[in-house]
């Protein structure tokens, strides 16, 4: 017979997202458990670059005012963590590498002399690149650090337990997994790459594979993240570069090929010629949550009491700390601090 819990909010998904809306929801006194299927922080959360790219040339135009926030929240989120958790999260890298075209466009070109005080190993090729003032951390860090850190907050966090089915009953939602019943005022979707599951609303969410590696190089040859059209190389401070990624329409593989993962490695060892590929390779993939249009589903579900926090495809990592912000405001009826109208469900006219 299934126990019972009962709480303010549910909250499906123990990745960043999730973990980083039960921190935001308990800060504001809330009562909130969250279910993850496997282990928190074990998928895409987990296999990311970390890069916290407010400027992206690659993001879409829509996304940049919560990108902005995202980073501006970003030294109080860590520090909260790491007060919670007692463990450090640290800020790895401070500053990027961006490839311009050659016309420019993303401001100064970085000169031959700059370059080389941060990057003394970077080979830049025919590429020509610009500074980006943007932060990287290492996912690895938040893999311990951020469930703890629900749980030194008073959330729950129920591991190895999946959502079966949600029900809404007049004053909240039902949620059935395998070991709990959970009773709550509201539920949240934040199922990344799953989110799209009819169980939990039908949201187009669709995985979008992404293979990583890391190279091994001595710290001070790379101190910045260097972002091409091909590849980015994410220095960890410690000997570890971390490479990626490939772009996969793939479903819910998680396996590496090492067919598709290798251009990604000769592309990063041209810019870095002194990095080593480490023997047995040392290569993971992971499932981005993209949507239709590129930008995350922020806002009510359909069903009552029901909500989406997901579909955040290659930001996830940069856009948690808002996300969380602005769902808790919205879920609480305060105006968030960045409007919702773009990232919200109904545009699909699905949910
Ligand atoms: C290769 C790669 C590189 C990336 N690099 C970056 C980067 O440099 N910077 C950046 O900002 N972002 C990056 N991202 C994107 C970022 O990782 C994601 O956007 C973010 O992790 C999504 O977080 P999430 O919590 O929504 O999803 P996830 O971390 O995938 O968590 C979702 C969780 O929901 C659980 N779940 C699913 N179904 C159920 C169910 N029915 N019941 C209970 N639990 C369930 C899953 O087990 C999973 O743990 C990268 C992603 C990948 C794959």
């Amino acid at each position: 017979m299934n126990s019972s819990l009962v709480v303010d909010v549910a909250i499906a998904g123990g990745g960043i997202i999730g973990l980083s809306l039960a921190l935001e929801l308990r800060q504001r006194g809330l009562s909130v458990a969250v279910m993850e299927r496997g282990h928190a922080m074990s998928s895409a959360s987990w296999a990311a670059g970390g890069m916290l790219a407010v400027n992206d040339p690659q993001n879409p135009l829509k996304l940049l005012p919560l990108c902005i926030r995202s980073w501006a929240l970003y030294p109080s989120y860590l520090a909260r963590i790491e007060a919670l958790s007692g463990r450090p999260v640290p800020l790895r890298t401070q500053r990027a590498l961006q490839e311009q075209k050659p016309e420019g466009g993303l401001g100064g070109t970085a000169t031959a002399a700059e370059i080389a005080e941060l990057a003394p190993g970077l080979d830049p090729g025919g590429h020509s690149f610009a500074w980006l003032d943007e932060g990287s951390i290492d996912p690895n860090d938040l893999r311990e650090a951020l469930p703890a850190a629900v749980r030194a907050a008073g959330g729950t966090l129920l591991e190895e337990t999946e959502v079966l089915s949600v029900e809404t009953t007049g004053r909240g939602i039902v949620v059935e997994t395998l070991r709990e019943r959970i009773s709550a005022g509201m539920l949240v979707n934040c199922c990344g790459a799953w989110a799209g599951g009819r169980r939990l609303g039908g949201v187009p969410v669709e995985p979008v594979k992404g293979q990583m590696a890391n190279l091994r190089c001595a710290p001070e040859l790379l101190r910045c993240v260097v972002r091409t059209a091909g590849v980015y190389l994410v220095p960890r401070g410690d000997g570890r570069v971390t490479i990626g990624a490939t772009l996969e329409h793939a479903g819910f593989d998680e396996t590496v090929e090492s067919s598709l993962i290798r251009p990604v490695i000769d592309a990063a060892l041209r810019l870095l010629p002194e990095a080593s590929l480490p023997s047995p390779l040392d290569a993971w993939a992971g499932l981005r949550p993209g949507t239709p249009d590129d930008l995350p589903i922020l806002g009510a579900a359909k069903l009552e009491n029901c909500w989406h926090a997901t579909g955040h495809y290659r930001d996830g990592i940069l856009l948690a700390p808002v996300t969380a912000r602005v769902m808790a405001q919205a879920m609480l009826g305060e105006t968030p601090d960045v409007s919702l109208d773009a990232f919200s469900p109904a545009r699909f006219g699905s949910d």
